[in-house]
């Protein structure tokens, strides 16, 4: 079996939201093969997608290993404490999106990362959010009437998107979103 993973408090489950997949295969950083693997995006110089253990990336091993980090500092508000933006970019599983990923803020925090929605997988994950992403849609992004409501239906997983991306605030628990914009 392997070990449980470790704690990430601003991306909870990182094998639901496919960023820390099952693999057999050993870390290039601490060379040990302990069940899994991080899938998300690394920004370093060297080419190490899905080579770095979650474990390495928790203590922060991997950031200072390779001078790598995994999510864009430029996907975060400037509101956001630096100790914050330190965990996230370095010590935190990323994600992918098609266009470039934003990490919203809620409460004088970073949100915490739940995963990547198309709406089929909205409604069966928790349709009393269909209301919050319709106000993000209204609200955040300005966009009203019918032209929302086929934003709304046309999220997708599929490669084209645009995807949803579901965040939550660790303080109020409110979600939050981002989505690829074409
Ligand atoms: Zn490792
Ligand atoms: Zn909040």
């Amino acid at each position: 079996m392997a070990d449980p993973l470790p704690t990430f408090r601003y991306h909870p489950d990182p094998l639901a939201s496919g960023s820390v997949i099952p693999s057999d295969a050993a870390c290039a950083c601490c060379e040990e093969a302990r069940g899994y693997l991080y899938a998300g995006p690394v920004y370093a110089e060297e080419e190490l997608a899905s080579q770095l253990c979650p474990w390495c990336l928790a203590d922060g091993a991997a950031a200072e290993a390779y001078d790598a980090t995994f999510v864009d500092s430029e996907a975060l508000d400037d509101t956001v404490p630096e100790d914050v933006v330190d965990e996230i970019v370095e010590r935190t599983p990323g994600y992918h999106a098609w266009q470039g990923e934003r990490w919203p803020s809620c409460c004088n925090d970073a949100t915490a990362f739940l995963g990547a929605f198309g709406i089929t997988e909205l409604r069966a994950y928790d349709r009393s959010l269909e209301g919050a992403v319709m106000s993000y849609i209204v609200h955040d992004c300005g966009v009203s009437g019918g032209a929302a409501l086929r934003l709304l239906e046309s999220f997708t997983r599929e490669e084209h998107g645009p995807t949803l991306y579901l965040f939550r605030c660790l303080h109020c628990e409110m979600p939050r979103f981002h989505h690829d914009r074409t």
